[in-house]
């Protein structure tokens, strides 16, 4: 018994096709379709896929190498591998070379022997089912990665970017505007007792809070701005702008409002929140800034914001 293999012949001759189909019938395949032309297995085929095509060579309108040629289009489309086999009565070697280099896997000529149709065919069915396992490892590989992508750049409480992500996204704002114009101000932000929260209401309020906060940090800034969770309750802002006036670290003033204006609803009522900002800003023109200059800098000045009383911007 043969694996049953989904098959489509295309023929022109009602004749031909019949032979065909009743040969690979009696070999033991019963999953066979049957196409008068190639635009009419063209249709079935994106009706449901096959694994082998066997089609004559010479149709009228389109023949079996343009055949080939949509069939490949339309696998690279679905991720698939269709098996091409075709059926010619041209003898000789520069037939086979031109079918093959058109992307036909096989070429026979015809009348064909029982036999010799079982071993091709059987052949050709292989050639799919590796392809296509290939194809679908492949695109599995792909998702997968995708998904590590995400989680390895991810903060899972909030969603934000993660520390990871702050750091190639901002190597790419810091040589932009090395390169261009403009300027870019980074942000420390850091809650201010948040400690007391967690101790007074417990860690799950805490993370409350901390996901409150990161849908207002959100909102605050433009799209294009970027909001990191570094960890804890330690968040990065970064901000573009083409014109250097607009480059100062008072801009975060607005920030720290949007976090104080408001009392932050948790599981046990609003609990009113504060945090302090510590920003530098790089500004194009100036002497090269590194990143870790940008943070420490700005690390540095969240230090003061605490010392100086909290609740405040330093840059
Ligand atoms: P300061 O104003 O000086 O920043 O005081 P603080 O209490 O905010 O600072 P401290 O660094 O002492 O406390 C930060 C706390 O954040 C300690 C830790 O338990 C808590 N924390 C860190 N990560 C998380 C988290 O994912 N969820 C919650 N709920 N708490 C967290
Ligand atoms: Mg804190
Ligand atoms: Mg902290």
């Amino acid at each position: 018994m043969v694996e049953d293999l989904a098959i489509v012949i295309v023929d022109d001759m009602q004749y031909s096709r019949t032979v065909l189909r009743t040969t690979l019938n009696r070999i033991g395949y019963t999953d066979i379709r049957m196409a008068a032309s190639a635009s009419e297995s063209l249709a079935m085929l994106s009706d449901r896929r096959a694994e082998v095509v066997l089609a004559d060579w010479v149709m009228p309108e389109m023949n079996g190498l343009e055949l080939t040629a949509a069939i490949r289009v339309k696998d690279e489309e679905r991720d698939h591998y269709t098996a091409i086999i075709l059926f010619t009565g041209k003898e000789g070697d520069e037939p086979m070379m031109e079918a093959f280099s058109h992307g036909v896997d096989d070429y026979l000529t015809k009348p064909v022997k029982q036999v010799q149709l079982a071993a091709r065919v059987f052949a050709a069915g292989r050639i799919a089912r590796l392809q296509n396992t290939v194809l679908e490892t492949s695109s599995a590989l792909t998702a997968a990665n995708r998904q590590l992508e995400y989680l390895s750049t991810t903060d899972p409480l909030t969603g934000l970017p993660n520390r990871r992500a702050l750091n190639k996204r901002l190597e790419a704002a810091l040589l932009e505007t090395q390169a261009r114009n403009g300027g870019l101000c980074v942000g420390l932000l850091d809650l201010d007792h948040f400690k007391q929260i967690n101790d007074t209401y417990g860690h799950d309020v805490g993370d409350e809070v901390l996901t409150t906060l990161s849908k207002r940090l959100r909102l605050a800034l433009r799209p294009m701005d970027m909001v990191a969770r570094l960890g804890g309750e330690e968040f990065a802002l970064v901000m573009h702008f083409h014109d250097v006036g607009h480059c100062d670290p008072s801009i975060f003033l607005r920030v720290l409002d949007t976090i104080r204006r408001e009392a932050f609803p948790t599981s046990e009522g609003p609990i009113p929140v504060t945090a302090s900002i510590g920003a530098c800003c790089y500004r194009h023109g100036e002497d090269m800034a590194t990143i870790q200059g940008l943070l420490k800098s700005a690390d540095q000045n969240l230090y003061k914001a605490k010392a100086q009383g909290r609740n405040r911007v330093v840059g």
